[in-house]
């Protein structure tokens, strides 16, 4: 019966119709609860240091006759939390400058492995007192990417110090940098010794604030946000980025960048 039929198909249309709605309306709402979360956490994250500060800064304020030793001690804790707000914010306005210019296309020729070196050369090599030495290898004749030089400096400087805080805790540390032409891509594979990244943990590193283990991440100075800015860059660039770990031994990162054409 062709009215049946017609029936048939206006009502499975009108099914894929509320299917694609009901899709539409989860976006927005995992969306919108992404940004909740983001604004809780940054809010979390900024409040514990401010608390530390407002503390100390009162005693020392309201106390008089407090002990020299323990004005040097709380003015060294004011510091070093004042300081931890300040690459907070910092790295919250990396990230939201990167996203509001997500519809501009990095446009300059760009010498990777220039950049590459010049992280290197800036990198801190020191950790907890220990030397952490760097065993880098640049390809001659690499090909220029197209892209912005201070983003992907941003790159390399956010992934060389976490595998100097990350990987550099034994005594003959090494960090390995390489970068090399596959194909259409260039790629910088940053390679450390430390205690690497459980499986478990790794689909979510480059989340804003997550960490796997806070305590360390903050002892070292992290903000939780360096993975995020890096993944975003890279995908500014066309590129993307592999994460690959094994516990106790290591961990590798590599950024892929488009050659230019
Ligand atoms: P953070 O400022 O905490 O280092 P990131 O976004 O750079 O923030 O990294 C997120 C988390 O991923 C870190 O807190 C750490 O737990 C883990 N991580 C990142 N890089 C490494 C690494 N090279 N080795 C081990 N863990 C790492």
């Amino acid at each position: 019966e062709p009215g049946r039929s017609w029936r048939l198909l206006i009502r499975q249309l009108g099914r894929g119709r509320a299917l694609v709605r009901m899709i539409d309306r989860s976006d927005a709402v995992s969306a919108e609860k992404m940004r909740v979360d983001f604004v809780a956490n940054a809010s979390h994250e900024l409040r514990t240091p401010l608390s530390t500060v407002l503390g100390y800064a009162e005693t020392l304020a309201d106390e008089s006759d407090l002990p020299s030793e323990l004005r040097l001690k709380f003015g060294g804790t004011i510091r070093d939390e004042a300081g931890r707000m300040l690459r907070i914010i910092e790295d919250l306005m990396s990230l939201s400058r990167i996203e509001a210019d997500r519809f501009v296309a990095p446009s300059e020729t760009v010498d990777l492995g220039q950049v590459v070196a010049t992280c290197v050369s800036n990198a801190s090599v020191v950790r907890n007192g220990r030397k952490c030495e760097f065993a880098v290898k640049i390809a001659p004749d690499l090909p220029m990417v197209r892209g912005d030089p201070g983003l992907l400096t941003q790159v390399f400087d956010n992934l060389l110090s976490n595998a100097v805080r990350y990987g550099c805790d034994r005594a003959d540390a090494k960090v390995e940098v390489s970068t090399a032409r596959h194909g259409r891509w260039v790629t910088v594979a940053v390679t450390d010794h430390g205690a690497g990244i459980p499986r478990e943990h790794l689909p979510r590193v480059t989340e804003r604030f997550y960490r796997v283990d806070a305590a360390r991440s903050r002892e070292s100075g992290g903000t939780g946000l360096g993975l995020a800015i890096v993944k975003h860059i890279v995908e500014r660039h066309r590129g993307s980025l592999e994460i690959k770990s094994t516990v106790g031994v290591g961990t590798t990162v590599t950024v892929k960048i488009p050659v230019e054409a």
